[in-house]
């Protein structure tokens, strides 16, 4: 026996179990259509919302930038990494979402990973959907806070979990403002009511929503705020990407200018991790204004995806929960997921089969992204790969009833 032979048993039991997942063969290019080991293949794979990922004037933003500031910042931001285009990304930010501050993370990822742990630790808890993105799960197992997972979207098991006797010093509720997988929406006026009456620490994860929802592409809060205006004063922590709708990299939150200051002395991805290229900046920045500039990248997007479900679910595809541009196709089996992945592939279409532990077990699903670079040429494509296949196996309807 080796020190790592049990790496091979644990890898012959995913695949046993039909588990065990492969890295696809690598892009050669960005967008809705992808060039793919010299082949042309239509891109529901990716979290490109905005069609911003390949936009050649990112490109040039970003090059502009190396030409001035290079590649490498040497450093974390606290110490010399945090050039002029970083603090310019964060002053736009703060002024995006209306927020006194903001402060810029190497991912979402690192920024869910090193916030929650700055915000609470022993004798605090949090409260999180069961749902939650993997990167809020892992920063609240790196803070020493317990921890209270409520049913998805569960407001009544949440209210019960918060007014339940035992005294903490503080407490953090966290949510994803739009899921995943399930592509459905947190109730965050009730959340945020609930937080309110708790006196506790609000935080959301707009990571998908970003660029996409809310008359201006503010995201969910902005969504709901329309209704609900007391909720941007009740938010406390706004967490986005810039890896998704914006087509560039890395993680942002936003808020007071207290929370900022306290995550920048404390959150340690922040103050251990090497601050991005400026470049990365610099596309950010420009993603931003084109947000602005080009509202009808989002405009139609939504609406679009709502009809793309409709064609789905008449055909008999069930879509779950979705109410954005993230479309589950939920199967049921991992394997039948794979097998329709693949035949979807080899019919020019990329739409990804999600299995456990990504989801419960019985829960698998086709995730389609949708995005503004999606044309109706394409849409017929994927319903009819996805109508061809489901002839083949002599049944539309998926094995798990609606
Ligand atoms: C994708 C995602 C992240 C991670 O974002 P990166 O910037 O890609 O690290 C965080 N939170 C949620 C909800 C996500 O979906």
């Amino acid at each position: 026996m080796e020190p790592l032979d049990w790496i091979d048993e644990e890898l012959g039991r995913r695949q046993q179990a039909g588990l065990l997942r492969t890295l696809p063969p690598p892009l050669s290019t960005a967008g809705a259509l992808v060039e793919v080991a010299g082949k042309s293949i239509i891109n529901f794979a990716s979290n490109d919302y905005l069609g911003l990922a390949a936009d050649a004037r990112l490109s040039q933003a970003a090059m502009d930038s190396f030409s001035e500031q290079g590649v490498g910042r040497g450093a974390s931001p606290l110490v010399s990494g945090r050039s002029v285009v970083h603090e310019a990304l964060e002053k736009r930010l703060a002024e995006f979402f209306a927020t006194e501050s903001a402060l810029l993370f190497p991912t979402s990822f690192a920024a869910n990973a090193g916030i929650i742990p700055a915000l609470v630790d022993e004798g605090d808890a949090i409260y999180g959907d069961a749902k939650n993105h993997a990167s809020i799960i892992d920063g609240c197992r790196l803070s020493r806070a317990e921890r209270h997972i409520y049913p998805h979207v569960d407001v009544d098991a949440l209210a019960a979990l918060l007014a339940k006797g035992k005294k903490y010093r503080r407490r953090l509720i966290v949510t994803d403002t739009l899921f995943s997988m399930d592509g459905d929406l947190a109730p965050l006026p009730q959340i945020a009511e609930l937080a309110h009456k708790h006196d506790a620490m609000l935080m959301v994860d707009e990571a998908h929503a970003v660029g996409v929802f809310g008359a201006n592409g503010r995201g969910v809060v902005e969504h709901f705020s329309e209704t609900h205006p007391e909720l941007l004063a009740r938010v406390h922590v706004r967490v986005g990407s810039f890896g998704k709708a914006l087509g560039a990299a890395g993680g942002f939150v936003c808020g007071s200018a207290a929370l900022v200051q306290w995550l920048a002395n404390v959150a340690r991805t922040y103050v251990f991790s090497t601050a991005h290229p400026a470049a990365v900046s610099a596309a950010a920045l420009l993603a931003l204004d084109l947000v602005d500039r080009e509202p009808a990248r989002r405009q139609g997007l939504l609406y679009r995806a709502a009809q793309l479900r409709k064609r789905l679910n008449a055909a008999g595809w069930d879509t779950g929960r979705s109410d954005s541009q993230i479309i589950p196709v939920i199967l049921g089996s991992a394997e039948r997921t794979m097998q329709i992945s693949t035949q979807l592939r080899e019919r020019g279409i990329w739409a990804p089969g999600i299995r456990p532990p990504s989801v419960p077990a019985g829960q698998s699903l086709l995730r389609l992204g949708f995005t503004a670079g999606h044309t109706e040429e394409m849409v017929e494509r994927l319903i009819q790969g996805l109508g061809d296949i489901g002839m083949e196996s002599g049944s539309v309807v998926p094995d798990m009833p609606k």
